[in-house]
């Protein structure tokens, strides 16, 4: 498969943007940063998206999430940290290797919170409590 962020994985291509891996995870800078030190999070194998992704790919890849948050903290100071998948193609997903960004915030970023993604604040028709109990996993 030709992937792009197969082949960052394997370091085929230049790998002086990758600033922390694990055996199943790597961290690697965004080609254009939304802003300073924005990186992006990837399981080593392929994986379209977290539906995909297998159980034990969980803990390597949001251990390799929060390292690289702390070490952006440390040494970039941001004011704050938006962290997200696009998943999917209508939600933005252009590269199908799941990847998730890190995106350190700065004062007067100018950037909003998810909540500015979409701008529909209607209540459910059918309340709350029945859309809970359509989505409820059982125990
Ligand atoms: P998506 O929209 O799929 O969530 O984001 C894909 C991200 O990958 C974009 O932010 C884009 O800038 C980044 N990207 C695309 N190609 C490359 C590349 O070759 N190298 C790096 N480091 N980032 C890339
Ligand atoms: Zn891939």
């Amino acid at each position: 498969m030709d992937c792009l962020f197969c082949k960052i994985a394997r370091k085929g291509l230049p790998s002086d943007v990758i600033v922390y891996e694990n055996d199943a995870a790597m961290a690697f800078l965004d080609i254009h940063p939304l802003s300073l030190g924005h990186t992006l999070v990837i399981p080593k194998i392929h994986y379209e998206n977290i539906i995909t992704l297998k159980e034990d790919e969980i803990t390597p890849l949001f251990s390799a999430v929060k390292k690289i948050t702390e070490q952006l903290m440390k040494v970039l100071s941001p004011h704050g940290f938006t962290i997200g998948i696009n998943h999917g193609k209508d939600a933005g997903q252009v590269v199908d290797h799941l990847h998730i960004h890190v995106i350190p915030r700065y004062l007067g970023d100018g950037g909003r919170s998810i909540h500015s993604i979409i701008q529909n604040s209607s209540p459910y028709e059918e309340g709350l409590h029945n859309i809970a109990k359509k989505i409820r996993i059982s125990q």
